[in-house]
């Protein structure tokens, strides 16, 4: 995820350094930046109340792998888990975002 990476404005070109914002709107959920020049919005992902859960669940097994070597079954799970939050994410994406 953007994080204190440089990012370049596709609006009016400056570079600047985003700092992620969220925006609730009833269970969705938005994260964003705003460019520090000309102020346009940049969306970093959309999340409903499920895929925060789901998303939440799966930090917990990647931070339990940190610390003990997890079982087949759950690395399995984990990266199912995984998968099925990318593609969340981006149909959330595709529902809330009419991109500019
Ligand atoms: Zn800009």
């Amino acid at each position: 995820m953007i994080t204190k990476q440089n990012c370049r404005c596709d609006k009016c070109g400056c570079a600047f350094i985003p700092k992620p914002k969220t925006q609730r709107d009833g269970e969705i959920e938005y994260t964003f930046f705003n460019c520090d020049f000309c102020g346009k919005a940049f969306i970093v992902s959309v999340t409903d109340a499920a895929l925060r859960r789901n998303i939440r669940k799966y930090a917990a097994f990647a931070d339990r792998q940190k610390k003990s070597t997890l079982s087949e079954m759950e690395l399995l799970f984990a990266a199912r888990l995984k998968e099925q939050n990318l593609n969340r994410a981006a149909e959330l994406r595709q529902m809330y975002i009419r991109e500019e």
